[in-house]
């Protein structure tokens, strides 16, 4: 592709603004720009007509927020359940009982920081929406 050549744009038929035509999205109306576009998508998920950029942002923050709560959720019952086995599988091993089932609990806790880091993650994220 030849870098001199300028950036095609398309005017977004909902807010006017001008986008490169590669980050444009067809709609049966017209072209439209990324925040439209994801306006026309939760529109249709909430089952209203329109969704002003607001709404939008508001949406994607409280899809992020449950996000992270769920990660955060399962993570933190996965720690303690995890911890709780560790510790029956502990003393089911001082009894003498040599089991593969005894590596459940760390498969579980490995599953639970990982549901963990996704749930910070998630939430970092929220936090830093406006
Ligand atoms: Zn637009």
């Amino acid at each position: 592709m030849d870098r001199r050549l300028p950036i095609s744009t398309v005017t977004c038929v909902r807010c006017g603004s001008a986008v490169p035509e590669r980050e444009a999205d067809f709609s049966a109306d017209g072209m439209l720009c990324r925040t439209c576009a994801l306006g026309v998508e939760v529109a249709g998920r909430l089952g209203v007509a329109d969704v002003g950029a607001d709404a939008v942002g508001q949406a994607e923050r409280a899809f992020k927020k449950s996000t992270a709560i769920k990660h955060l959720t399962i993570g933190g019952i996965g720690l303690v359940g995890g911890l709780v086995l560790l510790v029956m599988m502990g003393w089911v091993v001082s009894q003498g009982v040599v089991s593969r089932a005894i590596l459940l609990p760390f498969v579980i806790l490995a599953g639970s920081i990982t549901e963990l880091v996704r749930g910070f993650t998630a939430w970092s994220a929220f936090r830093a929406m406006r």
